[in-house]
């Protein structure tokens, strides 16, 4: 009895908890082929309900808009507001202004949404494109924050704009070709938004799109 309790302390015959047959070590994995997938991007996919925005969205509904009417967008109109977000976004809300757009992204990156994508909002204003006239009737407008000119649109705006227009592209299958500036629908009258500000949403949206 003793000998076989110092058996199981020091050894020898194998105590009833270590006969299990010995395992070896799995081999270790063998190089994969695949690249490591790419860091988690701050953008998750707005179109699957389960991830919530990363940028936060308010809701409100302008008066500014053509009431009864639906549109099909088939372009997206990218503006800036020249003045800050909150005044911005009050402007678009008063009746007294008769404009707004769909969206304004603030260079924080947080946002106020102001219509339907299928609501025809009044921003673009006496506007063509390739013939076709009034663009408010085929077209999303969302602008950004200030003077894009001065103050460029921060990365947290330009990835902001991506999580809002992402489903819509989708949604309504608008090719990248078809984001314009308002200056392009307007020209002459209309500066906005800088050059730089739009090859910067359409590069963003390039690598995901
Ligand atoms: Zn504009």
């Amino acid at each position: 009895m003793i000998f076989a309790w110092l058996q199981r302390i020091f050894g020898g015959t194998p105590s009833v908890a270590s006969a299990k047959p010995r395992t070896t070590p799995p081999p270790p994995a063998p190089p994969t082929a695949h690249p490591a997938p790419p860091a988690q991007s701050p953008i998750r996919h707005p179109s699957s309900a389960a991830t919530p925005p990363h940028y936060q969205q308010t809701n409100k509904r302008t008066p500014n808009l053509s009431p009864g009417r639906t549109i099909k967008p088939t372009h997206i109109i990218l503006h800036h507001t020249d003045g800050a977000y909150a005044g911005s976004v009050a402007w678009c809300l008063d009746p007294v202004s008769r404009v707004s757009y769909h969206c304004i992204v603030s260079q924080l990156g947080k946002r106020t949404v102001l219509a339907l994508p299928t609501q025809r909002t009044w921003h673009a204003g006496k506007s063509s494109w390739q013939g076709r006239p009034d663009a408010n009737s085929w077209s999303i407008g969302i602008a950004f924050e200030g003077n894009t000119y001065i103050s460029p649109p921060s990365p947290a705006a330009i990835l902001s704009a991506v999580e809002y227009l992402l489903p819509i592209i989708e949604d309504h299958k608008i090719p990248l070709a078809n984001l314009l500036r308002h200056a392009d629908v307007a020209p002459g009258r209309k500066d906005d938004c800088s050059p730089a500000a739009h090859l910067a949403l359409v590069t963003a949206l390039k690598r995901i799109v």
